[in-house]
């Protein structure tokens, strides 16, 4: 476990930037879905349950961050699979750390709890970590990034799907009283429903701007444009992105450089949530 996570300095396109690598805190459990785990996998401990109860979609870094975790910890881990059944690379990982799939139509699948009632009522191990490791632990375990910044800046970027770790920098930073501005990128369409999300669990939104312009399609879509500026990213700074999340931020971040939204001479924060193995379901638009 890499602890704090290190800050890289890169340059790209004539800019520099700072790059806190969340991705490299573990290679299977990364990025925010480490940070989200930190406390929830302490509260199950706590409590004494030895089976953790999770969902989301085939190709999901959450079910293969609670895989590779509760492998480690010596926990069993079951995922209710969004979707008929289906074989990825993403989910052959999980199985590998030892991961029970259970498939759920999506029209199920809407209704987590009552799915956690319905097969476990009366089990008295079972412990449920809601999709992509919502909850107020997570929050706990996202605000420490901020904690653990040594120097400050003048913005900081994360991706957003839920919004959770967007919420957990804001309280930090909120907490910590710093100067900066956190810039949020659903990579999502239609994501201006992440600051309601955020507002749930953080009151104070004046740090906050939302950039609901880089979703390229949707979640999970790819355009050429992206793909182009991850092999051009990566290979000029041996840094690599996600197609899904990481990649639309970091492109967003030089859009708005581009166009002078941030200046320049701006020190820029950006929060590489790992995710990594999320372009294994893009490979082919690699080759
Ligand atoms: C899950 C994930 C996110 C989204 O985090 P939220 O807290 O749901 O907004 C961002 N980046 C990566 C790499 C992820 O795996």
């Amino acid at each position: 476990m890499l602890l704090p996570s290190p800050i890289h300095q890169v340059s790209f396109r004539g800019k520099s930037l700072f790059v806190k690598r969340d991705d490299l805190i573990d290679p299977f459990v990364s990025g925010n879905k480490w940070r989200k785990l930190k406390y929830i996998l302490q509260d199950a401990a706590e409590k004494n349950k030895k089976h953790l109860i999770t969902f989301g979609g085939a190709y999901s870094n959450h079910l293969l961050a609670i895989a590779a975790a509760t492998a480690k910890n010596h926990l069993k881990a079951t995922a209710f699979v969004r979707g008929e059944e289906v074989s990825n690379p993403m989910l052959t990982l999980c199985k590998l750390f030892g991961m029970q799939l259970r498939f759920i139509d999506r029209q199920s699948y809407q209704h987590k709890e009552a799915l956690f009632e319905e097969h476990y009522a009366n089990d008295s191990n079972v412990y449920f970590v809601n999709e992509g490791g919502a909850s107020k632990e997570a929050l706990i375990g996202c605000a420490e990034i901020i904690e653990e910044l040594k120097e400050g800046f003048d913005h900081i970027f994360c991706a957003a799907g839920t919004g959770t770790t967007a919420a957990g920098l804001l309280k930090g930073i909120n907490k910590l009283q710093l100067q900066t501005t956190l810039h949020v990128i659903p990579v999502l369409k239609g994501g201006e429903f992440i600051s309601d999300e955020i507002a749930m669990y953080e009151s104070d939104l004046n740090k906050l701007q939302l950039h609901t312009d880089y979703h390229f399609g949707g979640y999970a879509k790819t355009t050429p444009e992206l793909i182009n500026f991850i092999k051009d990213f990566t290979s000029s700074t041996g840094i690599l992105l996600d197609p899904i999340y990481t990649s639309k931020m970091c492109y967003a971040i030089f859009d708005l450089i581009e166009k002078g939204i941030i200046k320049k001479d701006a020190k820029v924060l950006m929060l590489h949530t790992g995710g990594i193995f999320g372009i294994l379901g893009k490979i082919d638009q690699f080759s």
